[in-house]
């Protein structure tokens, strides 16, 4: 095997940032005012315009947006929340961290929460369902916004990988509460910090309240609840206005690359993502099938694949019920089990040139 040099190596992921970012923040530290300024509200308006939502609340993670959304929307001690455990574990997290407990229904082909696994675990105790947009690929959110209407449940979107995601040509923050994370490897960012969306003033002013240690709308140091600390800072604000002018960039960049590895990539021996009709895949990932049955298994191939210089990730590895904290709610979910020991995220970020993904396309093709 001929050694790469470390510059070609194509990594999994890489913030796209320029001198719009640097000057932005530079002006934030000048002007004296590094938080409660003009630059997140600013930042908090365009974000609702650009996911089709009618109001936008930063945050300082998508994790505190998840839990924030959650204890908006009344989630709360003695609740169950239905979810989807094929995620990052802050889903699962927020759900606990609210004081309630999550019920994990199994995954269908697209990788997110199976519509017609979720009524069989509906109980009096079930406050609201929180499905992933794994990947940036919608989920089938008609189903479950009919499931959640039918049972006068709450519908909260963990859209964190999935910015700039629409359904029939609808932003996902048209169809309620949905929460994203501006972490430094999701399509775009401010290094940490979260937006709840949410078409609901109501929701909106509680998520704003309780980031802000829930002082009263009165002032005066007056607090009418236990509130928090998980405000959004001016310079990540400002950072975040000058990645949201590069969403459409870098999201047709992404969808390029994806539609690229359709093609050239034998979907036979890796099936491919799996899109719903009217779905707007964003790809954060493009993920593969690398089947059980494989003359290379997935690992294998990701250490070899490591060799010659292309990153990839596995996204995730070990499914959310199967993790530690979670075991014992012994949940049933043997598709999430299987996609867990099967997926490869290939790269599929901006930074990944026309001549880097032919390379991986090559590399699938020779292993
Ligand atoms: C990144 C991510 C989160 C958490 O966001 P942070 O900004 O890292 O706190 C939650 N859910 C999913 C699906 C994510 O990808």
């Amino acid at each position: 095997m001929k050694a790469v040099s470390l510059e070609s190596y194509i990594p999994i992921a890489r913030p796209q940032l320029g001198p719009e970012e640097e000057k932005a923040v530079i002006e934030v530290l000048r002007s004296g005012q590094l938080v409660q300024g003009p630059r997140v509200a600013a930042f908090e308006a365009a974000f609702a315009t650009a996911t089709g939502a009618e109001q936008a609340v930063a945050t300082s993670s998508g994790s505190t947006a998840l839990f924030l959304a959650l204890a908006a929307h009344g989630v709360g001690p003695g609740d169950e929340v239905i979810t989807s455990p094929l995620t990052f574990i802050a889903t699962a997290n927020a759900i606990v961290q609210a004081g309630a407990r999550p019920v994990f229904a199994d995954v269908d082909d697209t990788l997110n929460l199976d519509p017609t696994r979720v009524e069989a675990l509906i109980s009096p105790r079930t406050k609201a369902l929180l499905p992933v947009h794994l990947h940036g690929n919608p989920c089938d959110l008609r189903q479950l916004g009919a499931i959640a209407e039918r049972h006068g449940l709450a519908l909260v979107q963990d859209a964190c990988q999935a910015v700039g995601a629409s359904i029939a040509g609808r932003g996902l923050g048209s169809f309620g509460t949905a929460v994203y994370s501006l972490y430094a490897t999701k399509n775009i960012t401010t290094g940490e910090g979260g937006m709840v969306t949410t078409n609901d003033p109501a929701v909106a002013a509680r998520v704003a309240a309780l980031r802000h240690q829930a002082y009263s709308a009165g002032g005066g140091y007056r607090h009418d609840e236990v509130g928090y600390n998980y405000r959004l800072t001016e310079m990540q604000a400002a950072i975040g206005l000058c990645q949201l002018d590069r969403l459409e960039a870098v999201t047709s960049a992404r969808r390029d690359n994806a539609a690229f590895y359709d093609q050239a990539v034998d979907g036979v021996r890796f099936p491919r993502p799996h899109v719903l009709p009217t779905s707007f895949h964003v790809y954060h990932q493009y993920v593969l099938r690398v089947p059980a049955g494989s003359r290379v298994q997935r690992d294998p191939l990701q250490s070899e694949l490591d060799l010659r210089g292309i990153g990839t990730g596995v996204h995730y590895p070990v499914p959310v019920h199967c993790q530690q904290p979670y075991r014992e709610l012994g949940a049933d979910c043997p598709a999430a089990e299987r996609a867990s020991s099967e997926m490869l995220s290939i790269p599929v970020h901006p930074g990944v040139s026309e001549a880097d993904r032919e390379r991986v396309a090559a590399a699938l093709a020779a292993l």
